[in-house]
């Protein structure tokens, strides 16, 4: 029988569910807050440009087996490109490649002893080629890396990383089944899609809709409640509708004040999750500033952010008029001051750092800015979380849950948020068919 099903969310989450929720007939709507689908995904285009600009800088790894098939069942794999672009991290004044395994051994033996080359090369191997991350959620990654990594290599090349990515306060929090993922899923071809990433999410919508999805933009869910018979009501800007089943996928805390009929302890798990913001400030500049994509910068090293990405080293600036655009970018608790401050404020108080990469750098070159934030960025996973984490179906008889913060041992990403989605979908269809 047919389900009318609301989907809250016109991220990549929230797409993918309603393809395969679609795929069998049923009847779904999505409602979507911003004035565009593609939620943290999304971008942006300046009039001059062919091609549009992710808010936050994205990239595909070319082991993104869900985004990658899922692409292709659309039938657009040959619009997915993999360049080579290089990433660096900045140790000593200098930026040293750092993204292959040849690049980290030839650091490691640079700067570092035998011993300490032999103890990263074997943790390295063992991390990517165990498949059991279950042991490693049990410690945290600062106590794994010190044991088995050693303190001098590890403080030099992987606190930093953990460090900028989760600050100090987190140090002991981040559990090592994170890294472990980290390590596993990465590749160095980083890929997107011909246009950016919004023209795929715009074309994904598009399909949608003439598959018969209907697509709410500029219509938050203010509130999910049940009534006294079956199904969930839905507030929204248009007023209160019925759904037979709803997919929420918005951060846990929306997640938990939309739903207050929540039963206590499922509200207070998704509360008990952490997260943090991220901040990112968008240069466009006359000229090439550097020769590398991604630049990580070890918080001591003292830049006003954690990272800077030349994307025009990555997708060139053919396709954004000749524009060279840069992205400095920090993850940042929720309550940081850069949430707070104006666009030129921090463009003042980044600008000064840019001579660090080329000290030909003139602030002339600066052309135009665009500052994005979000105070739900990066899930953090303490130690054990793999028994926190909020199941998908809800206590709530309808109503599922799908977030960044239930992906889990790998980090957040499009990749997983397809995956998720599609568990969550499947999920879905089982229930329906249980319930007949
Ligand atoms: C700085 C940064 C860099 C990243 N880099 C990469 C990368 O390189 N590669 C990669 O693959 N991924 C990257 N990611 C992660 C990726 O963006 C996310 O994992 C993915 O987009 C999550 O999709 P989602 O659908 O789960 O959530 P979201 O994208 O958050 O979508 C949720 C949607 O729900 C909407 N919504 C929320 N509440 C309501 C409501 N009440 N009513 C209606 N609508 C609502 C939101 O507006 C949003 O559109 C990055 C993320 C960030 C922040």
């Amino acid at each position: 029988m047919t389900k009318r099903i609301a989907i809250i969310g016109a991220g990549v989450a929230g797409l993918a569910a309603a393809h395969d929720l679609r795929g069998r007939g049923h009847e779904i709507r999505i409602f979507e807050a911003a004035e565009q689908v593609g939620g943290l995904a999304g971008g942006f285009k300046a009039p001059h440009w062919d091609w549009t600009l992710e808010k936050f800088y994205h990239h595909w790894f070319q082991s993104d087996a869900h985004m990658l098939r899922l692409i292709g069942e659309l039938g657009w794999s040959d619009q997915v490109i993999f360049p080579r672009p290089y990433t660096v991290v900045y140790h000593k004044g200098r930026f040293e490649p750092l993204d292959s395994i040849p690049a980290a051994a030839r650091f490691t033996l640079k700067h570092f002893s035998l011993l300490d080359f032999i103890r990263f090369g074997a943790a390295g191997l063992y991390l990517r080629l165990t498949p059991r991350w279950q042991p490693l959620e049990r410690v945290t990654a600062d106590a794994w890396m010190r044991k088995w990594v050693g303190k001098p290599v590890y403080e030099t090349l992987w606190q930093p990383l953990l460090v900028g990515k989760f600050g100090e306060e987190n140090l002991d929090v981040v559990n090592m089944a994170w890294f472990w993922a980290r390590l596993k899923a990465r590749t160095t071809r980083l890929g997107t899609f011909q246009g950016g990433f919004q023209a795929f999410l715009d074309r994904f919508a598009a399909r949608l809709q003439e598959q018969g999805v209907a697509i709410h933009l500029s219509s938050p869910v203010t509130r999910i409640s049940q009534p006294a018979g079956p199904g969930l009501n839905l507030t929204t800007t248009g007023g209160e509708q019925h759904f037979d089943a709803v997919l929420s996928t918005s951060s846990p805390a929306l997640m938990a004040h939309l739903a207050p009929d929540l039963p206590g302890q499922y509200a207070a798990s998704l509360q008990a999750l952490k997260s943090l913001g991220a901040v990112v400030l968008i240069l466009s500049l006359r000229q090439r500033l550097t020769g590398y994509y991604w630049h990580n910068l070890p918080k001591e090293a003292g830049f006003p952010y954690l990272a800077m990405v030349e994307h025009t080293n990555f997708i060139g600036p053919q396709h954004y008029g000749g524009d060279h655009l840069i992205y400095c970018g920090d993850y940042l608790p929720p309550d940081h001051a850069y949430f707070d401050l104006s666009k030129e404020a921090l463009v003042a108080h980044f600008l000064p750092s840019l001579a660090r990469f080329n000290p030909a750098f003139d602030p002339s070159w600066v052309k135009d800015s665009w500052l994005f934030r979000t105070r739900y960025a990066q899930p953090v996973p303490p130690v054990n979380h793999s028994q926190n984490i909020p199941p998908l179906r809800t206590p709530l008889p309808g109503l599922y849950f799908a977030s960044m913060s239930q992906v889990y041992p790998w980090d957040r990403g499009t990749n997983f948020a397809v995956e998720i989605g599609r568990r969550a979908a499947g999920m879905m269809l089982a229930d329906f068919e249980a319930a007949s």
